[in-house]
């Protein structure tokens, strides 16, 4: 899949063009099926979050086209009540599935410096970081995950912070004294 990924993708920087991969989908389709069959539910859960949400992004850049897809992916996962989410070829924990989604609604961004980290596969490299903490009770939504950068992400975890919500769709957050306004929707 990453394969399919890289030809379908180009390269803008190195003006490699895209390359459409059909055939190969089928393939991999066909052959997903045969390992579905002979170990279902194939455990990705001895991944840390971070290494199955990079799992998950793989099969969300597969799946979902556009961006109003990702934002209605996310409205129907972000409330769901069960844990794990199956999909054709795997079982992702619900939570690493929103937040890939939302690394993916954000352009693998980091919102408060607009950088993320070009991986040897031509994919990129963010992280999410929940506001309210998920061991205090924070959920996993567009509402309390922010993607950031990882020296934001610990910045975030370990500075000096401030949270201030300005309604459901903005957040100001004040972050060793510098003030960010990230959106929410
Ligand atoms: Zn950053």
């Amino acid at each position: 899949m990453l394969h399919i990924i890289y030809r379908e993708e180009g390269n803008l920087n190195t003006g490699r063009k895209p390359v459409g991969q059909k055939a190969m989908r089928q393939l991999y389709d066909q052959f997903s099926k045969q390992i579905k069959t002979k170990a279902p539910n194939t455990a990705v859960s001895k991944l840390t979050d971070e290494e199955e949400q990079e799992a998950a992004s793989i099969y969300i850049r597969a799946k979902y086209e556009n961006k109003e897809e990702i934002r209605q992916a996310i409205a129907k996962y972000e409330n769901q009540n069960s844990e794990v989410v199956t999909t054709t070829t795997t079982s992702f924990k619900r939570n690493n599935i929103v937040a890939s989604l939302i690394k993916q609604y954000r352009g693998y961004k980091c919102q408060i410096c607009g950088i993320s980290i070009l991986k040897s596969d031509g994919t990129y490299y963010v992280e999410a970081a929940h506001i309210m903490p998920h061991h205090q009770g924070g959920t996993t939504s567009l509402y309390n995950i922010i993607i950031l950068c990882p020296n934001h992400h610990k910045e975030f975890d370990l500075g000096r912070k401030k949270v201030k919500y300005i309604d459901t769709s903005s957040v100001e957050i004040m972050l060793n004294g510098t003030v960010y306004q990230l959106n929410l929707i």
